[in-house]
């Protein structure tokens, strides 16, 4: 069924009985011509992508909780492309692309809203840090804009401008930089796939990968073994272990990354706002919470929450910008687990297991990544080729020295 304001026109008239579940409950096929493990953003992207750019619809994706139960449904929202580095930026501007036109493209309103992404700075250096990676933007196609202390306090004059140590001193806007509602991408993606005859496999978790002679060929799962001439793994937070199933070792951590949102408040904040020298950022829903967050837990983790350290480091940055913030009421926080690779960049690639393919290392920047990575990886999947996008993305990137390091602070998961 076609989503439209006529399509809930007539269901209000009819007293909303027309509507359909949005995906099928399907039982896994013995075969598929791709498996995708793990039905997060990436996995449902992957296959819708398989489907619309390469008719490849023979899929199944395999979740072992619900669609959107990992951290697809846990993000803070944020989607821009404001990167550094050639290996990075081109990927995060086509994915920025992407969205701006999803919900067309997937009939599904996922409520993209580019309200602006401001990076706040606080010294000299940092601010010619930042015309730095504001030029990369725009030559990468992106926009980008850099303002001055009185551009910043039009923009947002609830700021703490004169703080003793961090005064800011200008920042890095991204205009088409934003929010988008995070499960409603979860929900749009499946429904669209599922539009395709893609199969979504929930509550089957995937156990173990069976190869023959240097081949993938299936997967052990829960509910059975399910054959497969490819396995697309896209299991974020899991990547490690499930990567382990096939004897790979990866050059990922797993840490618990926290959020939190406040009461509802009337509209404060214009867009998203970042702390320069800590680890802070804001922004506000759509119903008036505050959602910010801040750094990882730092220490390697698969629980879905986290400690005290971190809320008290995230409540220091919020005052230490934002002082208005200790005046309201925290509604909730939670966590979810995130890939971190060594560099702080994803992996999009092939393995040694023939068949077997990789897509994690998401770190904090999974979310805003999502279209352009299910694109790549379904272009990587189908053709067996890298996208150019994606090329730089490699598993052996870091054998070779080539890590994509955009922050340059080495193999510091917590520092990414
Ligand atoms: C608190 C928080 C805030 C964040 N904020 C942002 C943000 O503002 N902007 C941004 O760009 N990114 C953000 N991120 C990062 C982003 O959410 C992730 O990088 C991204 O969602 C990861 O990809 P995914 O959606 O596919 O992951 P997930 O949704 O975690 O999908 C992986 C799926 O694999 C499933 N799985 C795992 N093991 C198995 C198995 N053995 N068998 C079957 N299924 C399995 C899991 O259940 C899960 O559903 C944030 C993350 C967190 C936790």
């Amino acid at each position: 069924m076609t989503y439209s304001v006529f399509s809930i026109i007539r269901e209000g008239l009819t007293g909303n009985r027309g509507w359909k579940p949005v995906w099928r409950e399907p039982e896994p096929k013995a075969e598929y011509d791709v498996v995708i493990i793990g039905g997060g953003g990436h996995g449902l992207a992957t296959a819708w992508y398989l489907a619309r750019n390469h008719g490849i619809t023979n899929v199944a994706v395999v979740e072992k909780g619900y669609l959107g139960s990992g951290n697809i449904g846990r993000n803070t929202t944020i989607i821009r492309s404001n990167y550094l580095l050639p290996g990075n930026e081109p990927f995060y501007e086509h994915s920025l692309k992407l969205w701006e036109g999803l919900e067309q493209d997937i009939n599904y309103n996922a409520m993209v809203s580019q309200r602006g992404v401001l990076n706040l700075c606080h010294s000299d250096a940092q601010r010619d840090a930042f015309a730095r990676r504001g030029n990369a933007m725009l030559m990468a196609g992106a926009d980008a804009e850099l303002l001055d202390r009185d551009g910043v306090r039009k923009l947002c004059p609830f700021l703490n401008f004169d703080d003793e140590r961090f005064p800011i001193t200008g920042g890095l806007l991204q205009r088409r930089g934003g929010t988008v509602r995070h499960d409603a991408v979860a929900w749009g993606y499946a429904r669209a796939a599922d539009g395709h005859g893609v199969d979504l496999i929930q509550n089957c978790e995937v156990t173990g990968i069976r190869r023959e002679g240097g081949r993938v060929v299936g997967v052990e799962t829960t509910r059975g073994y399910i054959g497969a001439k490819k396995v697309a793994m896209a299991a974020a937070g899991r990547a490690g272990q499930v990567a382990a199933m096939a004897g790979l070792r990866l050059p990922i951590e797993s840490h618990v990354l926290q959020a939190f949102v406040s009461e509802g408040l009337k509209p404060v904040v214009p867009g998203v706002v970042t702390f320069g020298a800590g680890h802070f950022y804001v922004s506000q829903s759509d119903k008036g919470g505050l959602v910010f967050g801040g750094d990882i837990d730092g220490y390697n983790s698969y629980a879905q929450r986290g400690a005290l350290p971190v809320v008290q480091d995230v409540c220091e940055g919020a005052m230490a910008i934002m002082p208005m913030l200790g005046r309201a009421k925290l509604l909730r926080s939670w966590g979810g687990i995130m890939d971190m690779s060594m560099d702080g960049t994803p992996i999009i690639d092939k393995t040694p297991v023939d068949g077997l393919y990789l897509n994690c290392g998401w770190c904090y920047g999974g979310f805003k990544a999502t279209p352009a990575s299910g694109w790549c990886y379904a272009h990587l999947i189908a053709t067996g080729e890298p996208h150019e996008y994606a090329r730089e993305m490699r598993l052996d990137r870091f054998e070779r020295g080539y890590a994509i390091d955009e922050k340059g602070v080495g193999a510091q998961p917590n520092l990414h």
